[in-house]
């Protein structure tokens, strides 16, 4: 089915073509057709749903980095603006061999639905850059970042698209990407992005806030079926940012026992869990989770089909999908990651009765305090990590009822759910300001 038969009431042609990809689902397509399912559902305004489904701005940059040996390189990479209707955009930015035009796009969506849904003041945004930050020097990763803030800088602004920390980038790039910024523009301006160290203006809290509000969220799921979390098993695909702090605040927080887990070079399993100090030392010293002593080797997909009572999704976007949804065996599907879970999969799961919590409401702690270390940096007076908790998790719960009682009364999935939240907060937004 082509993208544009499936917006139901919306006769005229996609204006941003799409690029198929060889490998996997377009995620970008995906993203179209989840919005056309909600829209469809609402009765959304045909102008309104036509201007959903396309980004109002993107930029494509081509920056040359000199390496370590002395030659050029030439790398390409994004930025797209998707919708600032409720505020100035927002969203990180990714460093991945394999980034395109499209999963940008559908990133940028993501993050326009994600604030939405937040009800934060802000609209949605994406970054990429195609490289393998893995095989550049930390001085060809500080020259590549400054190079694509000389580029997108000029679209950058804490009143227009506030950058991120996202697959790949860290705080020490966003501290690089922030100096350039400010030479630029000859002053300070620290709240021009986000995800800094915390001695560069950044907030308390930001760094495990990703996986910290996916656990409120957990703990709310449970909650709603009556499950016991304490001692239940946990499954993580993915040990960055967002997977590796999960495994610590679902033992921390939660009590649970978490027995599989992956990254890009393994997957491991111990049937009596991992402890979350000695796993964190030893991916910190060898840079990947695979032969951690006492585990044994999986597959990817055996990690997905454990029989748990958590899954959580942490790393790249179209892992669950028609083919392997039938074998999900968890109870919660938590998505920390962007995009996880197909729309043919997300049918499959909530045919099956799995709860998925969507990436839209389950990452979004990350945002989040993104969003408070914006207000953070332009009072110049910041709050101790507790209070940052306290917020966050009172966002999270509003965010969280707001799904659930909307999954209720549309009888939706939880996908849909906060689509629909998310929709009619930003077609309400464009409304008010007569663009629609
Ligand atoms: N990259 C994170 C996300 O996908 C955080 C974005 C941000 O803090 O702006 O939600």
């Amino acid at each position: 089915m082509s993208a544009s038969n499936d917006a139901s009431h919306n006769t005229a042609p996609l204006t941003i073509p799409v690029t198929e990809t060889t490998s996997g689902p377009n995620p970008f397509i995906t993203a179209q057709q989840q919005l056309d399912q909600a829209a469809r559902i609402i009765g959304l305004d045909p102008a309104a749903h036509e201007l959903l489904r396309s980004p109002l701005r993107e930029l494509h940059l081509t920056m040359p980095v000199k390496m370590d040996s002395g030659q050029t390189k030439i790398f390409h990479g994004f930025r797209v603006q998707y919708n600032d209707a409720r505020g100035p955009n927002k969203g990180g930015i990714r460093f991945h061999p394999d980034e395109s035009i499209d999963t940008v796009r559908a990133l940028a969506a993501w993050m326009t639905w994600k604030t939405a849904v937040m009800d934060i003041p802000l609209g949605g945004s994406k970054g990429g850059v195609i490289c393998d930050p893995k095989a550049l020097s930390p001085s060809e990763l500080e020259r590549l970042s400054r190079a694509y803030i000389r580029q997108a800088g000029r679209i950058l602004g804490p009143d227009t698209d506030i950058p991120a920390p996202d697959v790949y980038t860290s705080p020490q790039i966003m501290a690089w990407m922030l100096d350039e910024y400010c030479a630029m523009h000859k002053k300070n301006r620290f709240g021009v992005i986000t995800g800094k160290p915390i001695a560069l203006g950044g907030s308390a809290g930001r760094g495990d806030a990703t996986a910290r509000g996916g656990i409120f969220c957990v703990r709310e799921a449970a909650e709603a079926l009556g499950l016991n979390l304490s001692g239940a098993r946990a499954a993580i695909q993915g040990y960055g940012n967002a997977g590796s702090n999960a495994h610590k605040l679902a033992a921390e927080l939660l009590g649970m026992k978490v027995i599989a887990v992956s990254d890009s070079k393994g997957c491991i399993y111990n049937p009596e869990g991992f402890a979350f100090p000695a796993l964190n030392a030893y991916k910190k010293q060898t840079g990947s989770v695979a032969g951690f002593p006492g585990s044994a080797p999986i597959s990817n997909s055996e990690l997905l089909e454990l029989d748990v009572a958590v899954l959580f999704p942490a790393a790249l976007e179209s892992v669950i999908t028609a083919q392997n949804a039938p074998d999900i065996r968890a109870k919660i599907v938590a998505e920390l990651a962007n995009g996880p879970t197909t729309p043919e999969a997300d049918t499959i799961l909530y045919n099956k009765g799995v709860i998925l919590i969507p990436d839209l409401l389950c990452n979004a702690g990350g945002v989040t305090v993104s969003y408070f270390e914006m207000v953070q940096n332009a009072y110049g007076y910041y709050w101790e990590e507790d209070e940052v908790h306290r917020r966050l998790e009172k966002k999270m719960k509003t965010a969280f009822r707001a799904v659930q009682q909307t999954a209720q009364s549309y009888k939706v999935h939880n996908r849909l759910a906060a689509y629909i939240v998310a929709i009619q907060r930003v077609a309400e937004a464009m409304k008010l300001r007569g663009w629609v």
